[in-house]
């Protein structure tokens, strides 16, 4: 008899959909059948998937519990983020360590995945080790043993030498290159926030000097040149120290242009989009409070947001991430000037059911498509694909029953992170994630939570596949 039986869906790899019963024993996926194959064993519970998709619970690349970067951006807990992120079917969810210059990055791996462990998060999750600042020699030498623990990810920032509400950041490029080094030849992987420093402190020395010192003018203080030339500095270290990189939320045209053109050279490169970005218009800035729409890189217009489109269905980018970073509406709108302005935004929840919306049903994505994007790939870049990403026997049993006639309007009342507004709400999307599977417990059930609280477990990373 097995723990659980999802009969008469079709059931979705990023390669293919079939009509296939999924069968459950122990948290495990232990056997794909037929139609009906599996009645003569029997279940403890049977989920019936007719008329419905069974896809691989999501994998989300990017998110931020438990940081503050400054002051302002102080996020949601794991416990928070994983719930919301449950709800949304995103069964596995990717945090950041964070190391500020000096920090000892063995250290601050070892204390975030204490503090989330004690936290009993209620979703799986796997670790990326932000480093940042001027960090010493030492840390480079350390990645080794954190890539052995379990944590193959480092990300840095090539902006933000800090202000009142995002704190600095920046790392120069040649301590990037020396991490990279690291990264090719222990089998890790680099990640880059991709924003020119300089590029940008003209364009607010210049908007400043024409009195557009208003946060509504931050598309164009930190235009898509300056995410352009910080993705081909990082490809062309990337292609000379033969590291894999990977580029976080893609948000421009020409960004998307200079990967293809890397990947075509041979340089292994992989790229992000948030969902967030694909929403969002910089003329949203000049809604009341405004900040709540911010990101960082900011909105672009609709060209660009196409062109994301065009790359996710085409496979010029990897990944979608919502890059979930959380804060209270009374934080979010502290700064106010294109110099000084929080980022994040509250969207784990979000993710896999406004881009089956927009995507799947609207613009003709494939459901593979979306698996790949949502769940697959993220798996694989980050080491963890075979037990995560896949619906196959052995991997565990992370499932989402995809419903793609129902159709649902976020509000206030039913979004769960811990949070004082969002800015999905009254979006309505059509096709909707109604079971949510978590290693064979079923966790919510058309539109309840049933699942037990807190078992998240750390999944450890091995090595990247690009
Ligand atoms: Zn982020």
């Amino acid at each position: 008899m097995y723990d659980l039986i999802i009969t008469n869906g079709r059931v979705a790899s990023e390669h293919d959909v079939l009509p296939l019963d999924v069968a459950v024993l122990d948290e495990k996926i232990v056997a794909l059948g037929m139609h009906g194959q599996f009645d003569a064993v029997g279940a403890k519970k049977v989920i019936d998937a007719g008329g419905k998709y069974v896809v691989p619970g999501g994998v989300d690349p990017h998110v931020h519990f438990d940081l503050a970067v400054s002051e302002v951006m102080v996020a949601q807990a794991p416990t928070a983020g994983s719930r919301a992120g449950l709800w949304g079917g995103t069964t596995t969810y990717i945090d950041f360590s964070l190391a500020m210059g000096d920090d000892d990055l063995v250290e601050s791996v070892g204390s975030k995945l204490e503090s989330t462990r004690s936290q009993r998060p209620h979703a799986d999750y796997a670790l990326h080790a932000i480093v940042s600042g001027d960090w010493p020699l030492r840390t480079a030498e350390q990645m080794r043993e954190v890539i052995n623990g379990g944590v193959v990810s480092f990300k840095f920032f090539t902006t933000f030498q800090g202000t009142e509400t995002v704190g600095g950041l920046m790392s120069d490029d040649g301590r990037i290159y020396s991490a990279m080094l690291e990264t090719e030849k222990h089998g890790g992987i680099t990640m880059v926030h991709c924003e020119d420093e300089c590029i940008i402190d003209y364009h607010v020395r210049k908007l400043t000097s024409e009195g557009k010192t208003h946060f509504s003018h931050i598309h164009e203080a930190r235009p898509t040149l300056a995410e352009e030339a910080a993705v081909r500095r990082m490809l062309h270290l990337s292609r000379r120290t033969g590291s894999p990189l990977y580029i976080v939320h893609v948000s421009a045209a020409e960004s998307v242009e200079a990967i293809a053109e890397g990947r075509a050279a041979g340089i292994p490169v992989a790229a992000e989009a948030l969902h967030s970005n694909l929403r969002f218009d910089p003329a949203d800035y000049l809604l009341p409070e405004g900040q709540r729409y911010m990101n960082y890189p900011p909105n672009r217009p609709i060209e660009h947001r196409e062109e994301l489109w065009a790359a996710l269905a085409d496979g010029r980018l990897d990944t979608l991430a919502s890059d979930d970073y959380t804060v209270k509406l009374g934080k979010k709108l502290t700064g106010a000037t294109i110099d000084n302005l929080a980022g994040g935004t509250n969207s784990i929840e979000t993710r896999m059911a406004y881009f089956w919306s927009e995507g799947v049903t609207k613009r003709d994505l494939s459901v593979s498509r979306f698996v790949e994007l949502t769940a697959a790939a993220p798996a694989r870049l980050f080491g963890i694909y075979g037990r995560k990403g896949v619906i196959r026997p052995g991997a565990d049993a992370d499932l989402v029953v995809f419903d793609p006639d129902r159709r649902h309007t976020w509000t206030e009342d039913n979004l769960h992170s811990d949070c004082d507004y969002s800015n999905w709400e009254g979006w309505e999307v059509h096709g909707f994630p109604v079971t949510t599977v978590l290693r064979g417990h079923v966790m919510v059930h058309e539109g309840e939570w049933v699942g037990p609280e807190g078992i998240g477990q750390f999944i450890p990373g091995g090595t990247p596949e690009l």
